[in-house]
């Protein structure tokens, strides 16, 4: 089956189609932190979507390159500076470390890029664009100084929101009162110095200022990746107004469209209700890493509802997703026990194996339709029931498991839920069949070698009634 998604400017699935379908390279910008806190764990949700989509895409062949933006500038980020009393850069570096390592702790793909938004190059762009827009008639400056997109000049605004013009409501984002602006729905590209913003400024044709939120975007992706993006992904929060501008202020310099996809993430909900911290039940990361639990089970736990459903995430929901991952790792030990060189009861070769084939097109396909995580579950625990009922009745042989193996390990490249901790390296393994040749032809000296060269990697040949059996080594 054909790939597709959900396109939220048209509200339809539609079948993916690559710009240019030869080259098979796909570009995604994804709107990324604004490092003015620790990020919570609604917007890892996002993060880790955007992550299992670009995986997938890589699985299916194509090359895929990613774009995330760091917003270093913006109101919060220059109250959080104010209030720390430090230079906004001193300020939000630490929490661009953190973003890194939380990303690290989730296994999530660094994106090829990630510009930041005061990098004077992306700052020199973002006047670039502001500027054409004004020789447009699509911007203006108003008499508080400050330059807003002109909505009214600009026809498909709305469009991606599936918003009528004259329903809207204020953005929120500006801060300007509403008098000095020629529409309510008028937002600030470019907003005028004020003391508030403190040693925060860059000089501009206009007034010294600092850029709005949306333009950094658009600035930064038409920069790195052209007029023209294949995929563009955020949480359903960004659609309005940050990406319905996005739109108007790409296309309105370029004249090109601006994206081909657009895809959302749902809300997560914390016990039913949105998070909030005057609820108490507000989360980063690192809130849910110090009750216990680990970066792949709180992965796990943020990935396996498909990304438009609302996620609810609950202290139980975090305990599944430990029962879920425990009862991967078993069948995984047990699929490695019944692919060593022994056979596991009677000899079935490649009754199952054949299985292979059609579990890839079923767990693939799934993800093929519209990263449809949950029938791609559903279909592995359902392959583990089977597997295991044909292991305790011994009608499964090492080639069967082998090629269950190896179908786990092409799926997991895009799950990213294995307990590396117990995985056995491939150097490893090849040390540990070298050892088993050498002993079945008694050679006992090379089998010794091949012995303490394990253990200098930190693992142990033990051997068995059943053969040969490579753990980890106590104290490695
Ligand atoms: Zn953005």
């Amino acid at each position: 089956m054909a790939l597709r998604f959900f396109n939220t400017y048209s509200r339809e699935l539609e079948e993916f189609e690559p710009r240019d379908p030869k080259r098979r390279k796909i570009d995604i910008y994804t709107c990324g932190p604004t490092v003015y806190s620790r990020a919570h764990i609604g917007n890892f949700r996002a993060y880790i979507f955007e992550d299992l989509l670009q995986r997938h895409l890589e699985l299916r062949g194509y090359k895929v390159h990613r774009v995330m933006n760091i917003t270093d500038v913006d109101d919060k980020t220059i109250r959080g500076a104010r209030e720390a009393g430090v230079p906004l850069s001193e300020f939000t570096a630490g929490f661009k470390k953190t973003f890194f390592e939380d990303i690290e702790t989730l296994r999530i793909k660094r994106a090829d890029e990630f510009p930041a938004a005061t990098d004077q190059r992306y700052i020199d762009k973002m006047i670039e664009m502001i500027s054409t827009l004004i020789s447009r008639g699509l911007a203006y400056q108003a008499e508080d100084k400050s330059v807003y997109f002109r909505i009214n000049k600009f026809p498909d605004y709305g469009k991606l929101a599936h918003f009528d013009l004259t329903q809207l409501q204020s953005t929120g984002r500006v801060k300007h009162d509403e008098y000095d602006k020629e529409h309510i729905g008028d937002f600030a590209l470019w907003k005028a110095w004020d003391e508030e913003d403190g040693e925060v400024g860059w000089e501009s044709p206009w007034e010294r200022g600092r850029p709005g939120w949306h333009i950094e975007c658009s600035a930064m992706a038409t920069a790195l990746l052209g007029d023209q993006i294949d995929i563009h992904c955020g949480g359903v929060d960004n659609i309005f107004p940050h990406h319905e501008a996005e739109i108007a202020q790409s296309e309105g310099c370029t004249g090109k469209k601006f994206v081909r996809y657009w895809l959302h993430c749902a809300h997560l909900l914390v016990d039913g209700q949105k998070m909030s911290k005057s609820l108490g039940n507000f989360y980063t990361l690192g809130d849910v890493l110090e009750k216990g639990y680990t970066g792949r089970e709180i992965r796990y736990a943020l990935m396996r509802v498909h990304y438009r459903a609302p996620l609810n995430f609950t202290w139980d929901g975090m305990k599944e997703a430990r029962e879920s991952l425990g009862r991967i790792d078993d069948w995984l030990e047990r699929l490695r026990e019944a692919a060593g060189d022994k056979m596991v009861g009677t000899t079935r070769r490649g009754a199952r194996s054949a299985q292979g084939a059609d579990a890839t097109s079923q767990f693939e396909g799934a993800l093929d339709d519209d990263l449809n995580i949950s029938a791609a579950l559903g279909f592995l625990f359902e392959t583990i029931r089977e597997t295991n009922r044909a292991m305790d009745r011994n009608e499964f042989d090492a080639a069967s498991a082998n090629a269950w193996l190896n179908w786990w390990e092409r799926a997991d490249s895009v799950l990213m839920i294995s307990d590396s901790e117990n995985e056995i390296p491939p150097e490893v393994l090849k040390l540990a069949k070298a050892r088993e040749q050498a002993r079945l032809a008694k050679d006992w000296r090379k089998s010794d070698e091949l012995r303490d060269e394990l253990s200098t990697r930190g693992w142990e040949a033990r051997d068995t009634k059943d053969g040969q059996k490579i753990t980890r080594r106590a104290g490695a």
